[in-house]
C-alpha cells in the first residue's frame, strides 16, 4: 500500500524549527502588547460571500485561489451554505468587529492574529497552499481617530520595530496611496480609457479585467506583459486633495520617527478592499517570493460587508517567510566570512612579488590570502575556493604583462585584470 502524505502545498513543521516559529510568535505578541494591541481568533472557516464582498470577486484570491465548498443542510428544510477556508484575516476581523459591535465603544479597536490561511496558489519556496500569517488591525468610528495618518504611521513603525526585535536586517518598505474610492474610481476609469488599445495585445486574464477592474491589471505577473503595465498611468496622478494630505501626512511622521521607506507609485496590492496608504515589506533573501508582510488602509471595507463606517488600517505577514528569512540569516552566519582575494604565485621566485602586491591590496583596504609558489595551481585553486570570493593568479607573464589572470568563484568567470584596476575589481561584490 502507498504511504499516505501531506497534501500538495502543505507541509508539517517538525522541532527544532518550532522553536524558530515559537520566538517569533513570542515577540509578536511581546512587541504589539507594548503598543496595546489585543489578540482575536477568528473561526478557520467563513461564508463564502464574505470574501466575495470583503476582498473582491476580481481579485486572484477569489476569483482563482480559495477553498470553497458546499456544506449541507442538516434538514430538508434548510439551505446548503457555501463556505471557504479563510485566505485572511482582515475580512474575519473586520465581521467580528460589525458582529459584535466594537464600534460602539467609541474606541479604537487595535487587534492582532496569529494562525493558519488557505489559498490555491501554486506552490514554491516560501508559497504554500497553508501557510500562516501575522497581523494586526487598528479599527474604529472616525471619532476614534481611526483615519488618522497617525495610525497609519504608527503601523508601520511597530513593523519596523517588530523586524529590528526579530534581529531581521536588510529589508525594504515600499510605499504608496491609492486614494480613496472616490480616487480610485476616477483611477480605473482613466485606465480602463488607457487600456482599450492596449489589452488586447495582453493576457487573457488581464483583457477581462480591463473592462472589469482595470485595477486588478497592476497585479498581472505575466512577464510579456510588463512593459505594457509599465506606460500605464500612474495612481498618484489621480489622487484628490485630501489623500495627497492625508498621505503627506503620513510620510512626514515616518521622517520624524526615523523609519525608512522607499515610494513605489505602482503598489495596489492584490485586494480590493485598500484606500489611501498601501505598503510592502519585502527582503532581497526571499528570492521570487520576496513579500515579506503587506498591509494598508481599507477604509470603506465595513461598509462593503453590511456594517457601520469603520475606517482601519492593518497587515499579514508571512509566518513562513519569516522563518525562511532567519534561517537564511543563521546560514550566512555560520559560513565564515571570505577573504576578497586569494593571491596565488606560480613558482617560489614570484612570492617576494606575490607579497609587494598583497601589501598594495591590503593597503587599499582589501582582505587578502597569499599562497604559497610552492604549491601546484590546482592546490592553490582548492585552498582559495575555500577562503576567498576570488583568485588573483601571478606568474611571470602576469607580471611582466601588468595584466592578472582573475577567477570569480562564485560566477565561475574567468577574466584578464590590470593591475591598476584590482583593486576596484576585487572590492566589487562577487557575482553569485
Ligand atoms: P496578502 O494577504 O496577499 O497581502 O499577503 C500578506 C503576506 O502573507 C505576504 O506578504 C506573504 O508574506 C504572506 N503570504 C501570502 N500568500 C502566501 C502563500 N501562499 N504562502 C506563504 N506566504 C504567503
Amino acid at each position: 500500500m502507498t504511504a499516505l502524505k501531506s497534501v500538495r502545498g502543505t507541509r508539517d513543521l517538525l522541532p527544532p524549527e518550532t522553536s524558530l516559529w515559537n520566538r517569533i510568535e513570542a515577540t509578536a505578541r511581546a512587541v504589539f502588547a507594548r503598543y496595546n494591541f489585543g489578540e482575536i481568533r477568528t473561526p478557520i472557516f467563513e461564508d463564502t460571500s464574505l470574501f466575495a464582498r470583503g476582498v473582491g470577486e476580481e481579485t486572484d484570491i477569489v476569483s482563482k485561489e480559495m477553498y470553497t465548498w458546499e456544506d449541507r443542510a442538516r434538514a430538508q428544510s434548510e439551505k446548503s451554505q457555501s463556505l471557504t477556508l479563510r485566505p485572511e484575516n482582515t475580512a474575519g476581523v473586520v465581521r467580528a468587529y460589525i458582529e459584535h459591535k466594537l464600534g460602539e465603544t467609541g474606541q479604537l479597536q487595535k487587534l492582532y492574529y496569529i494562525g493558519p490561511q488557505f489559498r490555491r496558489e501554486r506552490p514554491q519556496k516560501g508559497r504554500y497552499r497553508q501557510f500562516w500569517q501575522i497581523g494586526a488591525e487598528v479599527i474604529g468610528p472616525p471619532s476614534a481617530g481611526s483615519e488618522s495618518p497617525l495610525r497609519d504611521a504608527e503601523i508601520l513603525e511597530m513593523l519596523a520595530t517588530f523586524l529590528d526585535a526579530l534581529g531581521i536586517a536588510g529589508s525594504t518598505l515600499d510605499l504608496n496611496s491609492v486614494g480613496s474610492a472616490a480616487d480610485r474610481a476616477r483611477y480605473n476609469d482613466v485606465l480602463r480609457a488607457a487600456l482599450v488599445p492596449l489589452a488586447p495585445k495582453m493576457c487573457a486574464d488581464c483583457r477581462r479585467r480591463a473592462v472589469t477592474n482595470p485595477l486588478r491589471v497592476l497585479d498581472c505577473k505575466v512577464p510579456e506583459d510588463q512593459p505594457i503595465i509599465e506606460t500605464l498611468p500612474k495612481i498618484g496622478d489621480s489622487l484628490g486633495d485630501d489623500s495627497r494630505a492625508h498621505f503627506v501626512q503620513v510620510t512626514a511622521a515616518l521622517d520624524a520617527a526615523g523609519v525608512p521607506y522607499r515610494l513605489h507609485p505602482r503598489l495596489v496590492r492584490g485586494l480590493d478592499y485598500y484606500t489611501r496608504t498601501t505598503f510592502e515589506f519585502t527582503h532581497g533573501g526571499l528570492g521570487a517570493q520576496n513579500a515579506l508582510l503587506g498591509g494598508g488602509r481599507y477604509d470603506g471595507l465595513s461598509e462593503a460587508i453590511g456594517g457601520p463606517k469603520a475606517p482601519g488600517i492593518g497587515f499579514a505577514m508571512g509566518l513562513d517567510r519569516l522563518v525562511l528569512t532567519l534561517q537564511a540569516q543563521e546560514a550566512e552566519r555560520k559560513t565564515a566570512p571570505k577573504a576578497d582575494g586569494y593571491i596565488a604565485p606560480l613558482g617560489e621566485n614570484l612570492n617576494a612579488p606575490a607579497l609587494a602586491l598583497a601589501r598594495e591590496l591590503r593597503r587599499a583596504g582589501l582582505t587578502i590570502e597569499l599562497g604559497d609558489g610552492s604549491f601546484r595551481l590546482k592546490k592553490s585553486f582548492e585552498a582559495a575556493e575555500k577562503t576567498a570570493l576570488r583568485i588573483v593568479i601571478l606568474g611571470e607573464d602576469e607580471l611582466s604583462s601588468g595584466m592578472l589572470t582573475v577567477k570569480d568563484f562564485a560566477s565561475g568567470i574567468q577574466t584578464k585584470v590590470p593591475r591598476s584596476d584590482l583593486t576596484r575589481m576585487l572590492a566589487e561584490p562577487s557575482r553569485s
